[in-house]
């Protein structure tokens, strides 16, 4: 095998997928999850421009600049790639046998990428659910191996996601850049997108000799002997093939260092860009929702104090401390975290707000800060465990209860005006999207205390959205008569009607959650 002479260009490829293997280990994870969030907010019917300011500037840039110049975050930026390559250079020092797959298996195999694309959008689409997250994805191993701090997070290397780690790395031994190849969807998306290039490398097939040097040393397996312009969007640019022409044959305008030092400062500059958008975005959000919350919560489920509680981040511990007084969620602190704190900090001050807003324990997580997100919002619930008034003392849940007003303590509000209400525990239905919704309604001391959902046909995907929002807001508000949640109009309002129907009062469906939060509904 002919062996790449190196250049000044390659030289430059490997100190920048070095640097950025270092730097911007999890950048795919961060593409992956910006377009994902990106898409389950589209078919939720809760994407806003502001609050997904950050995801829509890092893809559509990313997908721009790969329009212009080609796959250069393959070729230089993914840590992923910069993997298999690793292991591919392993496997050549093992002097493994390298497996030369036929030109038909190879670019049928290639077609599983798109594939396993189709699939994600079409399993996202219909059940709401994401392949993209967790730890049954390779990435996300991937991520936590490439953090000394995240390695003792064992539970995850006992995962779906490790074995499908390991079978990459295996793969990558013995076939160059085997997972970009055939299976990585985020590929495929640059694949389609790099169709279109505008740099494009070049190599008159007239001034070829019978070498096919630039075939054998394609890291994507690209038949190039027929080729005088390369346009396959399998291309990553790597530029193999420019190093490798014994005639020099191989050119591009601009020059290819020249033109991959631009790709490279254009998608970095674009992935800072998005982070700082996403920092404007989360403050204007806690500006939005700290001012919709004096409107809409004004009554609580917890005891007053400070409580603390932890839960497991991306690397490890978060600790949390929770302040609750007069029933509400007044202020939440981050005492610790292993997390990184470039990643920790956007999570932490957008589902604070959040949380803070909503007075809900089940938030929108941050684009490329899920595990922070989910670490936050679990060692918030962790701390309101033992603030929740069911779970408090005697005196506590008796005297805790409805104490903001004189109405709540023993009334609720309708439309028809204020009604009585009587202690006890009273069932009612509604009807939802697909069928009867039925609920368990707990009265103490004149107050909805407690609403439990006992039977629903609708979906699950849509219900659970309605779920946690609506019965906070009806626990709240000491009202049936909420705004239903954008996306689960229906559910919400089959939740709202049972609740109505269990205490005997009439039902008035509500408006969509948007016009009163300024578009922030939950996702
Ligand atoms: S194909 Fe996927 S894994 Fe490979 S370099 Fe591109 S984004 Fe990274
Ligand atoms: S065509 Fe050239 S630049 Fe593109 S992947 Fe193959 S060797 Fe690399
Ligand atoms: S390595 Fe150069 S001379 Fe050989 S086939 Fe490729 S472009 Fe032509």
């Amino acid at each position: 095998m002919q062996q790449i002479k190196p250049s000044p260009l390659k030289l430059i490829r490997r100190i920048i997928q070095t640097a950025a293997f270092f730097l911007f280990p999890g950048l795919f994870i961060t593409m992956f999850s910006a377009i994902k969030t990106l898409y389950m907010a589209i078919i939720d019917g809760t994407f806003h421009i502001t609050a997904q300011a950050n995801e829509l500037i890092l893809v559509l840039s990313m997908l721009l600049i790969t329009a212009l110049m080609g796959r250069f975050f393959c070729g230089f930026l993914c840590s992923f790639g910069t993997m298999g390559d690793f292991f591919w250079v392993v496997g050549k020092r093992l002097k493994l046998r390298r497996r030369n797959l036929s030109r038909r298996m190879d670019q049928a195999l290639k077609s599983l990428k798109y594939i396993l694309l189709i699939g994600i959008v079409l399993i996202g689409w219909t059940l709401g659910v994401s392949l993209l997250s967790g730890t049954a994805n390779p990435w996300t191993i991937f991520g936590m191996l490439t953090s000394v701090a995240g390695w003792p997070n064992l539970t995850a290397w006992v995962s779906v996601g490790a074995l499908l780690l390991i079978l990459i790395m295996a793969g990558s031994l013995y076939i160059e850049r085997f997972f970009c190849r055939y299976l990585c969807p985020l590929g495929a998306v640059f694949a389609v997108a790099s169709k279109v290039r505008l740099f494009k490398i070049r190599k008159p097939a007239q001034h070829c000799g019978n070498c096919q040097a630039c075939t054998k040393q394609c890291s994507m397996g690209i038949p190039l002997y027929g080729m005088n312009v390369i346009s396959d969007g399998e291309c990553i640019d790597c530029m193999n093939c420019v190093d490798v022409c014994p005639r020099g044959n191989v050119k591009a305008n601009p020059k290819p260092a020249l033109a991959a030092v631009v790709a490279v400062a254009a998608m970095s500059g674009a992935y800072f860009a998005g982070t700082i958008a996403s920092s404007a975005a989360a403050e204007q959000t806690t500006v939005i929702e700290t001012a919709s919350r004096t409107t809409s919560v004004t009554a609580g489920q917890y005891i007053d104090g400070i409580y603390t509680g932890s839960a497991s981040g991306f690397r490890g511990t978060t600790k949390t401390q929770v302040t609750v007084s007069g029933g509400f969620i007044t202020d939440i602190s981050v005492l610790s975290t292993d997390d990184d704190a470039s990643f920790f900090n956007r999570a932490e001050r957008s589902v604070t707000a959040q949380i803070l807003s909503t007075q809900s324990l089940s938030v929108d997580t941050v684009s490329g800060a899920t595990f922070s997100s989910y670490a936050i919002m679990d060692a918030v619930t962790d701390a309101l465990k033992s603030a929740l008034v069911n779970a408090g003392t005697a005196e506590g849940s008796a005297a805790q209860v409805g104490v903001n007003s004189a109405e709540t303590a023993s009334s609720i509000q309708t439309e028809q005006g204020l009604i009585a209400l009587e202690d006890g525990t009273y069932t009612g239905s509604g009807s939802g999207y697909r069928g009867e919704t039925s609920v368990s309604v707990t009265v103490e001391n004149g107050c909805i205390t407690s609403v439990k959902v006992t039977n629903t046909s609708d979906d699950e995907r849509f219900f659970s959205r309605a779920e946690t929002t609506i019965i906070n807001e009806i626990i709240s508000g000491q009202t049936p008569d909420v705004d239903a949640v954008s996306g689960a109009t229906c559910s919400s309002n089959g939740i709202m009607e049972a609740v109505a129907n269990a205490l005997g009062i009439e039902f008035t469906a509500a408006a969509p959650a948007e016009s009163r939060h300024g578009g922030h509904g939950r996702r």
